[in-house]
């Protein structure tokens, strides 16, 4: 059973699932206004694990991310460079994805854009006017909080301090400083949708309950997002879906800060204020090590010291890798290590991490396991036990496969048009079609793999 903390209840607690076998997962994406910045890479890790990690236990999961394509920063960017809001969004969303593919961040299953759903979004904010749960002002439409018996549940704080944080910044129509933008008006020269109530863009907060009430139905398992998002952001979507009578998340996850340490940045690490920058100054590979390495709702620090080590960690993973001539794990990993075979050594530490991965993602203690049984590996083959050395140290592979970190010598992540060609040819091999299969091995060697059979499907190694 996995368990979760869930910030709704304030506790960690078995995840319970709308279908037994299946998740559905709805993680809230980027405004695609700037580059990514560290936070983004965290976020995006820190569920990438959890997706992966409930496949490998036999989930079927279904990852929804949105991309925010229409907000007041990318309308400003746009502004500011004399440039097509659609510019800016079709830049800045190809360098997410890029950083994306480079963390190694396995692609959702949708990435819903918000200017894709005004439609949908128009009419829950017609209906929320219809029923006086929202109103009408000079620049917009507002959702009153007040109709939310219970709104503020997740920022677990007493209403009174919310509305004092909440009074700064604020229109005076509004009925209470907690109340929140739908619609804002359209002033000229900005991007508009028609609407009953005026032509405008929908407020940020909107977005998601429509896209994941769309994409995963009502009371759909988990909702997930970085800390910054848990008030107001979520507690916005929860208000609009208990407004509109749908049973919306079973459970709430976030994820911890990135500090950005207050150690001197040197000028040969850089100062990687932006996750491309880090991306090209370091292994990607050592950012997943680094958030893997701490508890997901802990703070990170990210500096170049933190970096580092996890750099010489990755070393002592390479050379496990080199010294037992491990294969890489492609085809997300994780079809080859789910069926790796789990004997002795192997199945304890595959217990072991799995009673830690299963509490709460206890990911810092799974991965001190792994360094141990690294540790271990090398000591039996040092002792002349090479069998059940090349054993254990599979299993390190495979279970950091599992976490979406490959174990490879100076290598690279395994690209996403790798990992579909090796899972096509498991087909091709599980359904006797070997012509397919020999077609699909020449393609990876090709792309420069040499390419082996194993008892579970596919193997493939640089030269
Ligand atoms: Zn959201």
């Amino acid at each position: 059973m996995i368990r979760l903390y869930d910030t709704a209840r304030g506790e960690v607690r078995d995840l319970s699932l709308r279908s037994p076998g299946r998740v559905s997962m709805y993680v809230c994406g980027p405004t695609v206004d700037n580059l990514p910045h560290l936070g983004h890479g965290r976020f995006t890790l820190v569920w990438d694990v959890a997706r992966r990690w409930f496949t490998f236990q036999g989930l079927s999961v279904h990852y929804v991310m949105n991309i925010t394509d229409v907000d007041d920063k990318i309308i400003a960017r746009a502004s500011r460079e004399s440039r097509s809001e659609n510019a800016v969004v079709t830049q800045y969303e190809a360098e997410w994805w890029g950083a994306m593919d480079r963390l190694g961040v396995a692609r959702p299953d949708d990435t819903p854009h918000a200017t894709h759903y005004v439609d949908e979004m128009v009419e829950l904010i017609a209906s929320f006017l219809e029923r006086d749960v929202a109103y009408v002002t000079s620049d917009g439409v507002y959702f009153d909080v007040s109709s939310v018996p219970d709104y503020g549940l997740l920022a677990g704080q007493p209403l009174e301090s919310l509305r004092v944080g909440a009074r700064v910044e604020g229109n005076d129509e509004k009925r209470s400083p907690l109340d929140f933008a739908l619609w804002k008006n359209a002033k000229p020269d900005e991007p508009r949708w028609p609407a009953p109530f005026g032509d405008g863009r929908p407020g940020w907060h909107t977005e998601c309950v429509v896209m994941s009430l769309d994409l995963l139905g009502e009371s759909f398992d988990l909702h997930c997002g970085g800390l910054d998002l848990k008030f107001p952001h979520h507690e916005n979507e929860r208000a609009q879906a208990e407004a509109a009578h749908k049973t919306f998340a079973r459970h709430w996850a976030h994820n911890g800060w990135v500090m950005v340490g207050d150690e001197k940045m040197s000028k040969s690490l850089g100062n990687f204020t932006s996750l491309t920058e880090l991306l090209e100054m370091t292994d990607p590979r050592a950012y997943r090590l680094l958030v893997l390495r701490s508890h997901y709702r802990s703070p990170i620090d990210v500096k170049p010291s933190t970096i580092a080590d996890a750099e010489r960690a990755l070393d002592r993973l390479d050379s496990l890798a080199r010294r037992f001539g491990l294969p890489v794990l492609a085809g997300e990993n994780l079809e080859l290590a789910s069926s790796h075979a789990w004997e002795d050594e192997s199945l304890e530490l595959f217990e072991r991490v799995a009673t830690l991965m299963n509490d709460d993602l206890n990911t810092p203690s799974a991965v001190a396991e792994l360094f141990d049984a690294l540790s271990s590996a090398n000591v039996m083959a040092d002792e002349g036990h090479e069998a059940s050395a090349r054993r254990l140290a599979q299993s390190v592979s495979a279970l950091f496969g599992a976490l979406g970190l490959s174990l490879l010598a100076g290598s690279h992540v395994v690209d996403e048009v790798t990992q579909r060609l090796v899972l096509q040819r498991d087909a091709a091999r599980v359904a006797r079609n070997w012509a397919e299969a020999d077609l699909l091995r020449d393609e990876l060697v090709e792309r420069g793999w040499i390419v082996e059979d194993g008892a579970s499907g596919t193997l493939i190694r640089r030269p």
